[in-house]
């Protein structure tokens, strides 16, 4: 057998390995250097490990194509840094995180302790440009909430509000002294933010309703109101809090320091979805802040949508992760779960499916791909942000009810994964923006006439 072809098997056979087992593979040994060794090892060599690595097949099992959500490979699309992150941010996804989520969802409890493990991966405030931030290209940011996704909607959630929502407001909004203060530590994760804009009245209509108000006594800012369903607010260190000014009419928004006596926060109970995330009402009565905690340069509702149309894009990578977390595990059950003797994914109603949630995936990683690639070139618009909501967050519905579909009676149950991602679906299709609303935006952009009111 020539050299060449032995590479080529040996590199089939890995190719044959699942992601799950890849990613356990890559925590021992670095594959990418591991792949460039490969073309060294003399003939015997080679020999010796296509030996080792065709013992581990069972007698009688045929290679079965490795699962991976990433059918048109835009892995290929990324640098090797890029792809070292994101492969860094799967790692610790399987290892950390996936063994204990469903636990921490079924007690509706955060897992502190993961904050510390965070730190280390160094992919906090991913775009930001100084402050102890990584500064990427956007693109990053969407990859790698698709990873937190992938593995669970509530972690990638508390992540995307303290480093997308509340980090945005500052670097968008602050003076570089509020910069200075809040993003390196929020970078570090040694302090944790909030960020509070929808209230018990008003969600949809933020724009021109919001009733919490602010007013200046001369010395201070004095706050009063309520928000509704803001994430990691019951421990967050500083609340981003959005407030109607009652002398010009205009939004302002706030620092508000957890320790503020006028501000409380109150966990609401009971979700059927993101059971991790801590969601809080929040009551701020007479609540005193400094103008220095005021954000200096968010001056209208102008600034606030700014800070959202740059998380938007995150939010239906998001919807990508969480489709392709569910499409993952279901390809995974479908191989394994045998009836009538036979695998159900050998069916050919159960290949149905499985191709329609692929096709919606492929077509939601594409889109947001190239979300990403606008976001970096500075052409996004908040229609397009709009738009890759919609589409993601109902095409990710479809790919999740699929998936607990195949899955039968254990499509319900927690331990299979499949049914938090199915419950997880439906805080995404809400969050950010409803699809009514995101549908608003893309038909006004597109028509020239605005039907947020008839
Ligand atoms: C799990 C979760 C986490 C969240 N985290 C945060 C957070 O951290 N910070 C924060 O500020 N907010 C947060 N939100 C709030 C979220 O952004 C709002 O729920 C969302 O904007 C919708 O507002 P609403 O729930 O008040 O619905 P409503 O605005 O009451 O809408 C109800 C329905 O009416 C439709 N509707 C409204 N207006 C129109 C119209 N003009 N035309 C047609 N249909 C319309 C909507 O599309 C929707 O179907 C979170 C929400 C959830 C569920």
């Amino acid at each position: 057998m020539s050299l060449f072809k032995k590479v080529r098997d040996t590199v089939n056979l890995l190719k044959s390995v699942d992601l799950d087992q890849l990613a356990k593979i890559n925590q021992k040994i670095d594959l990418a250097e591991a792949m460039k060794t490969l073309g060294k090892l003399d003939d015997r060599q080679l020999t010796g490990l296509m030996k080792m690595l065709k013992t581990k097949k069972k007698k009688g099992q045929h290679d079965l194509p490795p699962i991976d959500g990433d059918f048109y490979n835009l892995d290929l699309k990324l640098t090797d840094e890029q792809r070292e992150i994101q492969l860094k941010v799967r790692n610790f996804m399987e290892d950390e995180i996936r063994p204990l989520v469903n636990e921490y969802w079924k007690k509706d409890q955060f897992p502190f302790e993961v904050i510390k493990k965070f730190r280390k991966l160094n992919i906090v405030g991913v775009p930001y440009e100084g402050y102890g931030c990584p500064n990427m290209p956007f693109l990053m940011e969407g990859i790698i909430a698709q990873e937190i996704a992938r593995v669970d909607v509530s972690i990638s959630t508390f992540f995307g509000v303290h480093s997308g929502l509340a980090m945005g407001s500052i670097y968008l909004c602050g003076s570089e002294e509020q910069k200075q203060e809040w993003l390196p530590q929020m970078a570090k994760m040694e302090k944790i933010g909030a960020f509070g804009l929808t209230e018990p009245n008003v969600g949809s209509g933020v724009a021109g309703g919001l009733e919490t108000t602010c007013k200046f006594d001369g010395e201070n800012w004095i706050l009063n109101g309520q928000k509704k369903w803001i994430g990691n607010a019951t421990f967050a260190d500083v609340i981003v809090i959005w407030a109607r000014d009652l002398d010009s009419g205009r939004v302002k928004g706030f620092l508000v320091r957890k320790e503020n006596p006028g501000f409380s926060a109150e966990k609401i109970q009971d979700k059927m979805a993101l059971r991790i995330v801590q969601n809080a009402i929040i009551t701020l009565k007479d609540c005193k802040i400094p103008e220095g905690d005021r954000l200096q340069n968010a001056n209208s509702f102008k600034d606030t949508a700014n800070v959202l149309r740059m998380t938007r894009a995150g939010v239906a990578w998001q919807a990508v992760g969480c489709a392709r977390g569910a499409y993952e595990s279901a390809l995974k059950y479908t191989k394994k779960r045998e009836q009538f003797g036979r695998p159900i994914a050998s069916f050919q109603l159960i290949q149905n499916h499985l191709v329609e949630m692929l096709s919606n995936l492929t077509a939601m990683q594409t889109l947001c791909f190239r979300l990403s690639e606008m976001q970096d070139q500075d052409m996004l618009t908040d229609e397009h942000a709009s738009l890759a909501k919609v589409y993601c967050s109902m095409r990710m519905r479809d790919v999740v009810s699929r998936a607990r579909e195949v899955l039968g009676g254990n499509g319900i149950l927690l331990e299979y994964d499949v049914a938090r991602f199915v419950a997880d679906a439906e805080a995404i299709y809400s969050y950010e923006g409803t699809k009514e609303i995101n549908s608003l935006i893309v038909g006004r952009a597109i028509t020239g006439y605005s039907a947020f009111v008839s």
